[in-house]
């Protein structure tokens, strides 16, 4: 991380370390307006491009010491990497929605035994089939960032339906939720950072006062 951020300072890129973003404005459409981050302490940043790369909060088990044995006993994922890490043990899946679900089929053929921890009385009781069905079939209900033609008909690859606003890694609809994947978009959005700037190259809507200034 110190190369990279030595190597980002060398190439002029301003770092603003800590701050958080609270809110956006000015997203519109015409692929040339300037976007205003409000930021917590009250400044202001101004782009033309943004990249939201802010990442996935998973809700935690209220349990004791569970950090602990997070990455190693304890994950929020079912791919085949934790089914490897979990081959041939006993798994214990926390919930009954229809992730969890998916999540005990897939590992019942890569595990001993799946147990489920239900709140309910059974299944059926924590959603009834069609709302699990209609809600799968909602392509926004999850709470991720759609990009790219999922966003609309003529989004760049990892824009969002905002013009100029992109999103990678775990934040983004539809990412492998690893972190090679995420430093791998970091990268892919360059390409469309470069080739958007191009095609405003010129414009009048320039970033004539300082990119960040008091709110
Ligand atoms: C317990 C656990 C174990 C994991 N184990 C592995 C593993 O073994 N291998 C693997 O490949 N992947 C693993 N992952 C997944 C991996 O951590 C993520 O895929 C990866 O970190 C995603 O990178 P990201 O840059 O999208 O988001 P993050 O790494 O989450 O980074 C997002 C950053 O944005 C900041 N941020 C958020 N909101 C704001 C805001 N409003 N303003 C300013 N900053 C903000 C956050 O503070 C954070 O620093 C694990 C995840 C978890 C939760």
């Amino acid at each position: 991380m110190a190369r990279a951020y030595n190597q980002a300072q060398k190439f002029g890129v301003e770092m603003a370390i800590p701050d958080e973003v609270i809110s956006l404005e000015g997203a519109g459409n015409a692929g040339n307006g300037v976007l205003r981050l409000n930021l917590a302490n009250n400044e202001a940043a101004r782009a033309r491009s943004i990249v939201i790369a802010t990442g996935a909060r998973y809700r935690r088990l209220a349990v004791e010491g569970l950090d602990s044995f997070e990455g190693t006993s304890v994950h929020y994922w079912a791919s085949p990497l934790e089914a490897k890490l979990c081959a041939g043990e006993e798994v214990t899946l926390v919930g009954a929605g229809n992730s969890a679900g998916q999540a005990a089929v897939y590992l019942a053929s890569h595990v001993s035994k799946v147990w489920m921890l239900v709140r309910g009385a059974d299944l059926a009781a924590s959603m009834s089939r069609y709302l699990v069905d209609r809600i799968t079939g909602l392509p926004n209900s999850k709470g991720f960032v759609l990009t790219g033609v999922e966003s609309g008909a003529s989004r760049r690859p990892l824009e969002t339906s905002r013009s100029g606003v992109y999103a990678i890694g775990d934040v983004r609809s539809g990412s492998v939720k690893r972190v090679a994947s995420a430093v791998g978009e970091g990268a892919q959005v360059v390409a469309a950072l470069h080739a958007a700037l191009a095609s405003i190259q010129g414009d009048s809507t320039n970033l004539k006062t300082p990119l960040r200034s008091n709110r």
